[in-house]
């Protein structure tokens, strides 16, 4: 089946990038399709920490009203522990929330400007129209079947490449060499045992294996969430097992109850697309590229690029694609995530413990160091206090 009239722009994948694309070509008065296979409010990994930049990212775009109405919690501490050493960094700025929240909030906005959602739709990229060099989009629901043609298409799929038929012109997706694999679980608050942390602080783990991170979410569950060498997986037997090592080593251990969600994993993380598109087509968020998690910067460099292609995409709408497009997407994105150093360096030394406990004495030794590198992860602008619902002082 064909639908008819097509879209002005087709966004797959309603996480944070497609939903903030959507809802800002919406709002310039686009007609827009916002499609995704899973149906929300659902559960993601991740490690559900949403740094100041991406806050204000939303801000920016008009949506302050979501930011505040997430009920998320502003822990002020962020504990370091390499087994059993531990630093204990200030932390300003961070909103921890569910994914599940956090979402379906950007999804309900996005619905609100005028976006067209899809849910359950699994999207895969076809050759192109006549017309126009945009590929057509073909979706799958069960057994139901119908195509997109528009004149963009966004693909924000996070991990997932955005599968591509024969003879469809998509780019390649390199995986990092030694790239982890991520994890995550989540656990009632009830049934967390020694894991629930305190709900101010977030705690990261790190050793041999990888890297785990804790927070409490709004309801009072536990989020789990970390990147693991698959190597050291294969060798423990299971994602299960490698995480009940590292918590051993961090006196900790996993509840006998089963969480609520996972646990589960990610495809590998450390990713760029040789091209961040093709003609008609751009990649944003994950799709384009990511590293790993240990800096929680995930979602502020998903909406940070959202934001920087909304007016881009939108021009591609209303003049046609032109060859030069893809250069100045590739710019505008390089710009806006940067060459995303601390990460990188993160990521470096937390392949050795020797280079972690090093690097937690030198955090411990050098408090005005530990702001600065928590202020480049996190983004300078601290989150307002919570509202004031009623004024007492009257
Ligand atoms: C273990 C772990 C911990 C993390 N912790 C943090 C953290 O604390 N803070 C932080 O900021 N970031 C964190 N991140 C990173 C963050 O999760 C991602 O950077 C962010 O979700 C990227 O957003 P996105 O919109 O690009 O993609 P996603 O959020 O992954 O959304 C992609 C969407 O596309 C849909 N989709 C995929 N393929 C198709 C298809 N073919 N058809 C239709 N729909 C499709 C999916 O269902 C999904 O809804 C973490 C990541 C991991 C793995």
């Amino acid at each position: 089946m064909r639908s008819r009239p097509d879209p002005d722009c087709v966004v797959v994948g309603a996480g944070p990038a497609g939903a903030l694309v959507a809802h800002g070509l919406a709002l310039k008065g686009l007609w827009v399709v916002l499609v995704d296979r899973e149906v929300h409010p659902r559960w993601k990994v991740c490690g559900c920490c949403l740094g100041a930049r991406g806050a204000s990212v939303l801000r920016d775009r008009g949506l302050a009203a979501v930011v505040d109405s997430l009920d998320g919690r502003r822990p002020s501490r962020l504990d370091l522990r390499v087994d059993a050493q531990r630093v204990t960094l200030p932390l300003s700025g961070t909103l921890v929330v569910s994914r599940t929240a956090l979402d379906a909030a950007l999804l309900d906005a996005a619905r609100d400007a005028g976006v067209t959602v899809l849910e359950g739709w699994s999207a895969t990229l076809g050759s192109t129209a006549t017309g126009h060099p945009a590929p057509i989009l073909h979706l799958r629901r069960g057994d139901e079947a119908q195509q997109l043609d528009a004149r963009v298409v966004v693909a924000a799929t996070g991990l997932t490449p955005l599968p591509a038929r024969a003879g469809a012109s998509t780019p390649q997706i390199r995986v990092g060499h030694q790239s982890r694999i991520g994890l995550g679980a989540v656990y009632d608050a009830h049934t967390a045992g020694s894991l629930r942390p305190d709900p101010d602080r977030v705690v990261m783990l790190a050793g041999p294996a990888g890297y785990l991170g804790l927070s409490v979410l709004e309801d009072g569950a536990v989020n789990l969430a970390g990147a693991l060498d698959p190597d050291a997986v294969r060798a423990a037997g299971g994602m299960e097992a490698t995480v009940a090592r590292l918590l051993t080593r961090a006196g900790l251990a996993l509840p006998d109850a089963p969480p609520r969600h996972g646990w589960k994993g990610t495809p590998a993380l450390t990713r760029s697309a040789t091209r961040p598109g093709a003609p008609g087509l751009f990649l944003v968020g994950d799709a384009a590229g990511y590293l790993e998690p240990f800096t929680g910067e995930g979602m502020s460099w998903a909406l940070e690029s959202a934001a920087a292609l909304t007016p881009l995409a939108a021009e591609v709408v209303e003049r046609g694609w032109c060859p030069a497009d893809l250069g100045r997407w590739e710019a505008l994105r390089r710009r806006t995530v940067g060459s995303r150093t601390l990460i990188r360096t993160v990521s470096w030394l937390t392949r050795s413990p020797r280079r972690m406990h090093a690097a937690l004495k030198l955090l411990a030794w050098t408090p005005g160091l530990s702001r600065s590198l928590i202020r480049r992860a996190t983004g300078p602008t601290p989150l307002p206090p919570p509202r004031l619902l009623q004024d007492d002082s009257a």
